[in-house]
Order: structure tokens, then C-alpha cells, then sequence
């Protein structure tokens, strides 16, 4: 199988990850993994992909352990030698009426949103093969809550030069200041999904940096996007768009041709790159 293209779409067992591996079963040459950290929620989701005539593989993933990690990465290595589409696309969010203390979202969303994502990089990246494509899905929210930091915080998260260890130690300092009910007056918005997904949007910035340093000569492309605002569990009925047209801009990005050398490194919504 060393020579069969594959794709791997985190958390798709329902929503925009759905959607993205329902339009890679048609358009990806090669096999796509639809994965799920509850294999009976991701066994389900691919049988109704089999209805519609499409054929997804299924592999277990909790992005919240690592060991799950890293038995994919073993099961990709052995089986395909590596991976050619990696599309980050599970994560979570408290409703706003949520009555959970802050400090607890804060600590739970970052530990899926930033940190999961984050060891699913660290154990992936490195298996992605030449003209591989990789798409982390952040959110237009990561903008916005970027806006509301200070003016400290918004040059580092801007910052060319900014390193993994740095982001991870600023992510780190969120969830503690929230503990502290520091987070404010120590320059972060309220929004523990919004920071979540500003060390999304950051991390994709240094990881395609750092393919620039080490890879060059792979042609690999990595970029953060926002699907935009969808019709899934996370965002409500109310929604603007379907989860199908959620996918469009995940999927032009992990469908970028061979002979593309762009975008890499940039955030986009709407196949539009954004100012970041
Ligand atoms: P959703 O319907 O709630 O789906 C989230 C998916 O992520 C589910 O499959 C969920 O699995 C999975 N997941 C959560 N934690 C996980 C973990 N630890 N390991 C593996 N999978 C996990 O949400 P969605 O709206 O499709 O969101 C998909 C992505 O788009 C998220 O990153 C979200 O932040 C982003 N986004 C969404 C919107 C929007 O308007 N919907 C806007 C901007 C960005 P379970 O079924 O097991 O919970």
C-alpha cells in the first residue's frame, strides 16, 4: 500500500469533518480515513457514507490522547508509509450560556482545540509525505479574539519569529491567568475558544515556517482556514451554512494541486486568504 495516497480527517464522525471526508471520498485518489475517538459513532458514520455510494475507511482517534495518536501514526507508517492529506479538523466548544467555571473551559477547550491538535502535529507531521497538504481548521473567531488581545500580546501572536515552545508556554499562561482570574488584566479576551483557536492559527504560521526551513524541497502545504459559520452540533441550526459548504474551503486546501507553491502558512476563510 506504500504507493496508495491517503487522507486523514480528525473528529469527522459528524459535522464539517463529515463533510470534508464526504468530499474527499469523491475527489481524494486514494483511501480516506474518517476517524473518531468513539469507534461506534465513527463504524455509524461510515455506513452512511456507504449508503451514499461512498467508500471511507475508519481509523480510532482521540486527539486528547496521546497514545491513540500514536497508534495511528504506527498504523499509517506500517500500512501507506506515511500520509499525504492531513486535515486537523476536531474541536470543541462551551455553549455561551454555559455555566461551567472559566477557568475550566479554558483549561478543557485548550486541551482539545490547541494542545490535541497540537500532539496530533507533532506525531503527523513528520509522516507527511512530499506535495502533502495539510489544512488545520481554526475559525474567523481566532481573528476576532486576536483583536481583543493586547497590544503585547497581539505582536507576539503576530510575530514572524515566534517559536512552538513560545506559543505553547503563551497557551499555558492563558489557562493559568484564567485560574488566577489574571486573564484580563494580563492582556487576554474572554473567549477560551477564541485563544483556542488564535494558538491554532499561530501554530499553522510556525509549522509551515518550519517545512520552509527543514522540508523545502517537499512542496508540502500547510495553511489554517475557517470553514466559515455551519450547521453542526457546535454552531447551531441558526447557522448560515450547510455542513457540505463548510467543507469547501478545508477541502480546496487539502486538494491544492501538485504544481501549486501556494497558499502555505496563510489563514483563509472563504478560499480567500486573510490578513492575519
Ligand atoms: P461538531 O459538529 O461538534 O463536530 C466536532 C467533531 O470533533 C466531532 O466529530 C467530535 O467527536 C470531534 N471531537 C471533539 N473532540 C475530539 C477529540 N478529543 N478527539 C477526536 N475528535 C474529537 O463541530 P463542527 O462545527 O463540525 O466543528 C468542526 C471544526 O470546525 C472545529 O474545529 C470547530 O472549532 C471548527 N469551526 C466550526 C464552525 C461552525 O460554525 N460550526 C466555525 C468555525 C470553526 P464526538 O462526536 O465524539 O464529540
Amino acid at each position: 500500500m506504500a504507493n496508495m495516497p491517503v487522507a486523514v480527517v480528525t473528529g469527522s464522525n459528524k459535522g464539517i469533518g463529515f463533510a470534508i471526508v464526504r468530499a474527499l471520498c469523491k475527489q481524494f485518489p486514494g483511501d480516506v480515513y474518517l476517524t473518531a475517538r468513539d469507534p461506534g459513532r465513527g463504524q455509524e458514520a461510515v455506513a452512511k457514507l456507504q449508503e451514499e455510494g461512498l467508500r471511507a475507511l475508519f481509523h480510532q482517534l482521540d486527539i486528547d490522547d496521546l497514545q491513540s495518536i500514536r497508534a495511528l501514526r504506527d498504523f499509517l507508517k506500517e500500512k501507506y508509509g506515511g500520509l499525504n492529506v492531513l486535515v486537523n479538523n476536531a474541536g470543541i466548544a462551551f455553549k455561551v450560556h454555559d455555566t461551567t467555571p472559566f477557568a475550566v473551559q479554558a483549561e478543557v477547550t485548550l486541551k482539545t482545540n490547541f494542545f490535541g491538535t497540537r500532539n496530533v502535529c507533532t506525531e503527523l507531521l513528520p509522516l507527511v509525505k512530499p506535495y502533502g497538504r495539510v489544512v488545520n481548521v481554526s475559525s474567523m473567531v481566532s481573528s476576532s479574539a486576536l483583536g481583543g488581545c493586547s497590544r503585547e500580546l497581539q505582536q507576539k501572536f503576530r510575530s514572524d519569529t515566534i517559536t512552538e515552545d513560545e506559543l505553547v508556554e503563551l497557551m499555558t499562561k492563558f489557562v493559568e491567568d484564567t485560574k488566577k482570574s489574571v486573564h484580563e488584566k494580563e492582556g487576554w479576551p474572554n473567549t477560551a475558544y477564541g485563544v483556542s483557536k488564535i494558538g491554532v492559527t499561530v501554530l499553522s504560521r510556525i509549522q509551515a515556517r518550519m517545512l520552509n526551513e527543514k522540508r523545502k524541497g517537499d512542496h508540502i502545504l500547510l495553511n489554517a482556514c475557517c470553514p466559515g459559520w455551519v450547521r453542526t452540533d457546535m454552531a447551531g441550526p441558526k447557522a448560515t451554512k450547510s455542513p457540505d459548504e463548510g467543507a469547501e474551503t478545508p477541502v480546496y486546501l487539502a486538494l491544492l494541486p501538485s504544481d501549486a507553491d501556494g497558499p502555505h502558512g496563510q489563514f483563509l476563510s472563504n478560499k480567500t486568504v486573510r490578513t492575519w
